[in-house]
């Protein structure tokens, strides 16, 4: 009986035909009275183990939540759903508050999400012992780890909530951190009963992950996205100054860009936020600081313009792509530099007061050997799908087929002479300037620029001035880089550094050593341009996804939330001509078909009509 509920349930509030990997699970655990404990990757679909069972349990169900942000779009999620939902934050003013209270009390609402500071006060205390609360969901459960990076004092005061209440809920706790420590912390410091501990796979399949070593990443950029213009997507830099840079960059070539780091004022970040999440800018350029809370199904790719410390970073940030499960890609910008600056900064970072010199040097090491995990990464030339799932100890083939490196040709580049023209190069700067010099100033002088700094510094007097005149910057640049990837040359520690000979170069230089080089070829995989079609200006997605942005700007909610690109694609490849049929598409529930049903069977029936009724062949 309550699976075809539980199914039932899924289909008309949520649109989904099935449940996924370990969602079941949670949700009949949670039913039967047991606490969980359920570790999900980002996207995996965390928020339906929770949502349903509240649906289905009596009374209430509180969500704890760390982000205003996050609390907001579920809220307008679940309304847009036809569920009874609520949230209480900061962000509502007194009479809001006491609003919201009265009319929980009166059990209007099954799902009322809650910031954890909240819990503890006085009126919500009070609410809580004489409400029926059935289930206590908590979100983002590693905030209640100091090992995670995200720790919240406030999540150390949920155990003790719970145990004031009358009768203690069921509790969920929900997290996409998976380190031993954080589980071990959870149950501890959430006091979770026996609870049934589900782990799914960290695998994305419709993840499409890549690196990149381009000699200028901007020119990259900028041609990469100069074919997604109707995309969104995030491109991750490592400081603020690269983010006022790239974001400046993008706009100037006609990009509809924001920005957002912590060092913005609160409106001007809020704004920014919202203008991605309503996609009236496709592009949003920030630090690390931006994402977490952040819940837009349609962020198609993910560009790491500077590489994160380590792979938990790269993972989580890189996973904001594709969450609705279509096809998203992620590409990392990889250079030898980007390391040099990674490992700097864990080294002369902000120290920790509170902790003593030699933790403070345990976790330095820790840091250090996590960067170095990360940076093979960016070097490897096998599977990097594997490389990132072993590293979370999961099992992965060898090959996935879906990725840069299984999917890109590597072509053998002979670059022996070029690399000897580098080396005697930077040799030669050696010897003038003991410090040395930056990579810049050596691409110029082989480049033999004629600007001011390169003559003031006499560059042009050295013999390998001009010797690679007729190769552009980037690629020399990008030569350097892998001569550092190949220990002919190394970088200088510190904030600038520098490049220098080191023992193999004279390998090269006096030893007749080849210097062979791998890079992809600049194919893509056929899969992706068939994606391409689907998706191109004129296509039925297109058509579907233009009534979807002025649905999305009439309501004021985010144009993801009216249907995810999934259920979009969905609706362009069925096609559904009636009612029945619209209810067929993955993502559309009743409440929604209700809402929505009679403006998008509109929209397919014009686009019929002006393109042929023919159901096939429509994506060529
Ligand atoms: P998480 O919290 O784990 O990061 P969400 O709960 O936000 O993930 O879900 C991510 C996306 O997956 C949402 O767009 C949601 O609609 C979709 N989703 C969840 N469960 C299913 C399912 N059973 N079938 C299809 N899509 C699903």
């Amino acid at each position: 009986m309550s699976a075809i509920q539980k199914e039932e349930l899924l289909k008309q509030y949520f649109g989904h035909p099935a449940f996924r990997l370990g969602q079941e699970t949670l949700i009949d655990a949670l039913l039967s009275g047991r606490d969980v404990l359920g570790v999900m990757p980002t996207g995996a679909g965390k928020s339906i183990c929770y949502q349903i069972p509240a649906l289905m349990l009596p009374g209430i169900t509180l969500v704890v939540s760390p982000l205003i942000s996050l609390m907001k779009d579920q809220v307008t999620a679940l309304k847009q759903a036809g569920v009874a939902a609520a949230y209480i934050n900061s962000s509502l003013s007194l009479a809001q508050y006491l609003e919201v209270l009265r009319r929980a009390k009166s059990g209007i609402y099954k799902i009322i999400y809650v910031a954890p500071e909240r819990l503890a006060t006085e009126g919500f205390l009070d609410f809580a012992e004489n409400a029926e609360l059935s289930l206590l969901a908590v979100d983002e459960a590693h905030c209640v780890s100091q090992w995670g990076q995200d720790f919240r004092p406030s999540y150390l005061r949920i155990a003790e909530f719970c145990a004031t209440l009358p009768k203690r809920p069921t509790v969920g706790a929900f997290t996409a951190t998976a380190t031993d420590e954080v589980k071990r912390d959870v149950v501890k410091l959430l006091e979770l009963k026996d609870p049934l501990e589900l782990t799914t796979g960290f695998d994305r399949p419709n993840l499409y992950f890549s690196v990149e070593t381009p000699g200028s990443k901007d020119a990259w950029l900028n041609a990469f996205l100069s074919e997604r213009r109707e995309q969104s997507g995030i491109v991750y830099c490592a400081t603020r100054k690269n983010v006022e840079k790239v974001c400046d960059m993008l706009r100037e070539r006609g990009y509809a860009a924001t920005r957002y780091h912590a060092g913005l004022e609160d409106e001007e970040r809020r704004a920014n936020q919202e203008n991605f999440l309503y996609d009236r800018a496709r592009v949003m350029v920030a630090t690390n600081a931006f994402g977490m809370g952040i819940d837009k199904s349609n962020v198609s790719y993910v560009v790491h313009y500077n590489m994160p410390k380590n792979i938990e970073s790269y993972y989580q940030e890189a996973g904001r792509a594709g969450r609705d499960g279509t096809r998203a890609e992620c590409v990392l910008l990889y250079s030898a530099l980007d390391v040099r600056t990674a490992k700097f900064l864990i080294e002369n970072g902000e120290e920790n007061e509170a902790l003593t010199e030699e933790e403070r040097a345990f976790n330095r090491e820790r840091d250090l050997a996590r960067l170095v995990r990360m940076a093979g990464y960016g070097k490897t030339t096998d599977c990097l799908r594997r490389y990132i799932l072993q590293y979370f100890g999961e099992k992965a083939p060898i090959h996935c087929a879906n990725c840069g490196n299984c999917c890109g040709k590597l072509e053998e580049f002979d670059i022996t002479t070029e690399a000897q023209k580098i080396l005697s190069g930077v040799t030669r700067v050696e010897r003038k300037y003991r410090s040395g010099l930056g990579v810049t100033m050596i691409v110029r002088m082989l480049h033999g620029s004629k600007e001011q700094r390169v003559l003031e510094l006499g560059l042009d007097k050295l013999p390998t001035y001009g010797v690679m005149q007729d190769t552009d910057r980037s690629t020399i640049r990008s030569y350097i880089d892998r001569l550092i990837e190949k220990e002919f040359l190394c970088l200088t520690d510190g904030e600038y550094p520098v490049p220098r000979t080191t023992e193999r170069t004279k390998d090269v230089l006096f030893h007749d050593e080849q210097v062979i080089i791998y890079a992809k070829k600049r194919e893509r995989p056929t899969k992706k341009k068939a994606a391409a079609a689907q998706t191109g200006d004129g296509s039925l997605f297109a058509a579907l996804r233009e009534l979807r942005f002025e649905i999305a700007q009439r309501e004021h909610v985010p144009a993801y939330l009216v249907f995810s690109n999934a259920t979009l694609q969905d609706m362009a490849a069925k096609q559904p001509e009636t009612m029945t049929e619209f209810l067929d598409v993955n993502g559309v529930g009743s409440r929604k078909a209700e809402l929505y049903g009679e403006a998008f069977l509109d929209c397919i029936r014009a686009w019929k009509e002006a393109n042929g009724k023919e159901k096939s062949g429509i994506w060529t």
